[in-house]
């Protein structure tokens, strides 16, 4: 894809429909992928945090979430064809799941709502795997036993909830040792799902 630089972040300039396809092919390419989606406050927090600033031009694909990050690549000259917001990146994923055969787990925000996001996904979304759930909240001793949970639910997409930029930093350093195929920080997601 077409990035543009903004704030010095490589965002891709891709439509919704373009991001599921990219999304769909990482899954399929097993390959320890992560996509990360940025809005405003993402890019402009990313230019005081080099960690984070580093962890997203490393990353497979940065999408451009929110009207401020359109605005901006529009502004520089790059045509963003149009917002591709988390929450709707992860509703289309969990829609294609149940067809693709893809297990998701759940990781983050408060006790008890990756459960209610999870019967809500049932619901929505018949057929579904939700090969697991685990609450964001946790110390650097429990880090062991949430990769070991993650690796024996095999799930081929992890989404990590537990706001930005924790949910990048620890998807980008626990990676290599996660046995699934694409992670996704996504924020308040699992708090909206779960409503
Ligand atoms: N959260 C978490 N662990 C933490 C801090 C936050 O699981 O240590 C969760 C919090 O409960 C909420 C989500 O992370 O569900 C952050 O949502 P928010 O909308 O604030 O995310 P952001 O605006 O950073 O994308």
């Amino acid at each position: 894809f077409t990035t543009v630089d903004i704030l010095g972040i490589k965002v891709a300039s891709v439509t919704m429909c373009q991001a599921v396809e990219a999304a769909t092919h990482f899954i399929e390419a097993k390959n320890k992928s992560m996509i990360a989606t940025a809005n405003a406050e993402m890019l402009m927090r990313a230019t005081k945090d080099n960690e984070l600033g580093e962890i997203l031009n490393k990353v497979n694909l940065v999408v451009p979430d929110g009207a401020g990050t359109v605005w901006a690549s529009n502004y520089l000259g790059v045509p963003m064809p149009e917002r591709v917001a988390g929450f709707d990146l992860v509703q289309k994923l969990l829609a294609a799941a149940p067809q693709k055969g893809w297990r998701i787990f759940f990781f983050g925000s408060a006790p008890g709502v990756a459960e209610k996001a999870k019967l809500k996904a049932m619901a929505d979304y018949p057929g579904i795997q939700i090969a697991g759930v685990r609450n964001g909240f946790f110390t650097l001793a429990d880090e062991k036993k949430i990769v070991e949970e993650i690796n024996i639910a095999k799930p081929d997409i992890l989404l990590a909830a537990l706001g930005v930029p924790k949910q990048e930093k620890w998807l980008y350093t626990h990676l290599h040792e996660l046995n699934c195929s694409l992670a996704i920080g996504v924020g308040g997601t699992l708090d909206v799902m779960a409503g």
